[in-house]
């Protein structure tokens, strides 16, 4: 069994270690967001690949969902005395030897995916990963207020700085229209059996993911189930509703799969608390979806996978 899925960082890592648990067998190609990808302090940083790596490969900070376990964060205050800032960003000490391997990679020439590949040598994941670009893609955010007018700002600092609490006027993954698939991306797609959304960030996760040119049409090739990240008209946790509500997207789980849209998903896992939920042209069910623990989590992966090759096999029969 081949599988691929889209993932952004703690929502998709935590669904992938599910993933990995329900199907021990199966060949898992994840495919990264880089359009959070920010560099500070000279260091090329990609929160999304390293939360699916640390997470899948033993090392993350379980409570936090991103960064690593047992972290100190002396860089950061040493920055600090010298007043080199952001200090919004919590990069920490273990963190940053990632970023430098990354960086000093890059700066040889090797592409994003390669310097992946090398990282995940140490961590060994369990999934092929690989970014969704080797091109700079760069999720910008327009935001507006009294002091500074309007202006488009990282979503990095939409999101950690800001907290998200600016309205989003609206929301852009810069550099994508011109960006490639990274190597392999679209190869692994096509060999796939099924393909599954985590319940990632569906607008700078799974959104940004399906904009770079290729990605969008090999998927909707494929049979596609989701996992609503919506419970009942919230998300689960963070601040995705911002982002819907930005591109005009209500804060359900029924508005979420209209919005992927029934050319792309023939699936949509919801929650029991959304279990009357109904899309024309795409199958719905509902179960429990709170990723409590790491056996809820493979029972949620399962379900998805179960609806996926059920909904497969119809296919097939037709
Ligand atoms: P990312 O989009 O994968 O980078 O990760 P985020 O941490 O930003 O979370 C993305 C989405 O996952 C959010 O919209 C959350 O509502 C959703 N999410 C987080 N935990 C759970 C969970 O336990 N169950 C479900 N169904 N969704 C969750
Ligand atoms: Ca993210």
């Amino acid at each position: 069994m081949k599988i691929v899925a889209l993932a952004g960082g703690i929502g998709g890592a935590r669904f992938l270690r599910g993933l990995r648990a329900a199907a021990p067998d199966a060949e898992i190609t994840v495919i990264g967001n880089t359009g959070d990808d920010i560099s500070l302090f000279g260091l090329r940083v990609c929160p999304d690949l390293d939360t699916v790596m640390y997470t899948l490969g033993g090392g993350i900070n379980e409570e936090q969902g991103w960064g690593r376990a047992a972290e100190t964060f002396t860089v950061k205050e040493e920055l600090g005395a010298y007043g080199v800032g952001p200090s919004w960003f919590g990069l920490g000490d273990r963190d940053v030897a990632t970023h430098i391997v990354r960086t000093q990679m890059l700066a040889a020439g090797y592409a994003l995916s390669a310097v992946t590949e090398a990282l995940c040598d140490r961590w060994r994941p369990g999934v092929r990963l690989i970014p969704m670009t080797d091109d700079q893609v760069e999720t910008h955010v327009v935001v507006e207020d009294a002091e500074q007018g309007r202006r488009a700002v990282h979503f990095q600092e939409w999101w950690v700085r800001l907290r998200a609490s600016v309205p989003a006027l609206s929301i852009a993954a810069v550099g994508a229209e011109d960006a490639k698939p990274a190597p392999g991306v679209l190869a692994a797609i096509e060999a796939a059996d099924v393909v599954l959304f985590p319940p990632s960030n569906p607008v700078v996760s799974v959104g940004t993911i399906l904009a770079i040119p290729g990605i969008r049409d090999a998927v909707a090739a494929k049979t596609v189930v989701g996992v609503s990240p919506i419970i009942g008209g919230a998300p689960v946790r963070g601040m995705a509703d911002a982002c819907l509500t930005a591109i005009g997207v209500e804060t359900s789980a029924r508005a979420v799969a209209e919005h992927y849209g029934l050319g792309l998903l023939d699936g949509w896992l919801v929650d029991d608390a959304d279990a009357d939920v109904r899309v024309e042209g795409i199958e719905v069910r509902s179960r429990p979806l709170l990723m409590s623990d790491p056996d809820a989590t493979a029972a949620i992966a399962r379900a998805a996978l179960d609806l996926a090759v059920e909904l497969k096999q119809a296919e097939d029969v037709r």
